[in-house]
Parts: C-alpha cells; sequence; structure tokens
C-alpha cells in the first residue's frame, strides 16, 4: 500500500501540478466553501486514498476545512464517519478502490451546487471554454479539446488537457482513471 505517500502540506502544490480537471476542480472548489456534497467527498476522498494520503491525514483535512464554516462537533457527528467508510473503517468495511473515469462520467450526474463528475462531460462547455482561457490555454488547444467533448471522447479531451499543460506532444497513454492521470503527471514531472 502507498497510505502515507502524500501528506496533507503536499496536497496544494500537487494539486495545481498533476491533478486531474475533475479533482482540481474539487479540490478549489473545497477550498473556496469549505465544504463538498456527498458525491464530491466521495469521489475527492477516494482519489486522496488513492494517491497515498492515510488516513489520519485524511481526517485532519477534511476536518480542517469544514471546521472554518462549523463547530468541531458538528464536524465529528456529521462527516467524519464518511471519511473513515472511504477507508473501510465503517459499515461494510470493504476497501473501497477510488473511481475510474468511466464510473465518473457515467454515474450520478452531479446536480446544481455539486462539483463532481468529469469536467469534460459535466460543465456547461462554455464555462470550460472561458476557464481555459483565464488559464492561458492556446486557442487551438482549447478548440481541440472543445472537439473531443463534442464527439463524447471525454478522456481523449483530458489526455491533450495533459499534454498541454505538460508541454508534451502526442503523450496517450490511454487515460482511464483519475489516478492514473496523477502517476503519469507525477513521472513527467519527476522522471
Ligand atoms: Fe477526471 Fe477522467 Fe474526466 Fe479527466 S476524463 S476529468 S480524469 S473523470
Amino acid at each position: 500500500s502507498n497510505s502515507g505517500a502524500v501528506t496533507i502540506d503536499m496536497i496544494e502544490s500537487l494539486s495545481r501540478k498533476s491533478f486531474p480537471p475533475c479533482m482540481q476542480q474539487l479540490h478549489q472548489n473545497l477550498r473556496q466553501n469549505h465544504h463538498l456534497r456527498h458525491g464530491g467527498r466521495l469521489q475527492y476522498g477516494l482519489f486522496l486514498k488513492g494517491i497515498g494520503l492515510s488516513l489520519e491525514d485524511a481526517m485532519r483535512f477534511w476536518k480542517l476545512e469544514f471546521t472554518k464554516i462549523m463547530e468541531s462537533d458538528k464536524f465529528e457527528k456529521s462527516y467524519a464517519y464518511n471519511i473513515r467508510y472511504n477507508y473501510g473503517k465503517e459499515g461494510k468495511r470493504a476497501n473501497y478502490t477510488p473511481y475510474s473515469c468511466a464510473k465518473i462520467i457515467m454515474s450520478n450526474p452531479p446536480s446544481q451546487g455539486d462539483y463532481h463528475g468529469c469536467v469534460f462531460r459535466h460543465v456547461d462547455p462554455d464555462l470550460l471554454k472561458q476557464r481555459y482561457r483565464n488559464q492561458g490555454i492556446p486557442a487551438e488547444s482549447i478548440e481541440m479539446i472543445m472537439n473531443y467533448v463534442e464527439q463524447k471522447h471525454y478522456t481523449l479531451a483530458c489526455t491533450h488537457y495533459f499534454e498541454v499543460t505538460h508541454n508534451l506532444k502526442n503523450n496517450n497513454f490511454g487515460l482511464q482513471h483519475p489516478n492514473q492521470y496523477f502517476d503519469e503527471s507525477q513521472k513527467v514531472l519527476n522522471g
């Protein structure tokens, strides 16, 4: 197991460099709102577990954000269970694995106020274009990404996003999983 490979102090910088867009979106909204709804906590929480955040650090990480808007008591009563659950410490004590792209794309679409899902499948294309313009992604790359989106090739859109943000050409590694995106990014950045 890679539990402990990532510690709480590494998350912010990793989120900017190596998180796929779906997890970046969840991370940013958690930081902004100090809260994520159930679908987001599951998708993001399991991803963080997958990259090697220990249960102890996960607990501290979520608590730090949530207690900016609620008492520690309320956090313990309403949310701590969920986090232990992700790590198989509650309920059926199953070993829950992080969600694949297919699962994120095909099931449990986000409603108003949710930030989980696949950005290429679930975020309004005009908003996405604007987001990438603000991020300084070149126009021709945005066009390519949006073409893939239009053809419903969401993982290819994401792969192109990966290439642009890592300064690579034709680096199609067969994206199937957000944790695979993370691993590939770390390989590129750390050699
Ligand atoms: Fe996340 Fe996969 Fe969608 Fe990329 S293609 S944003 S990794 S769900």
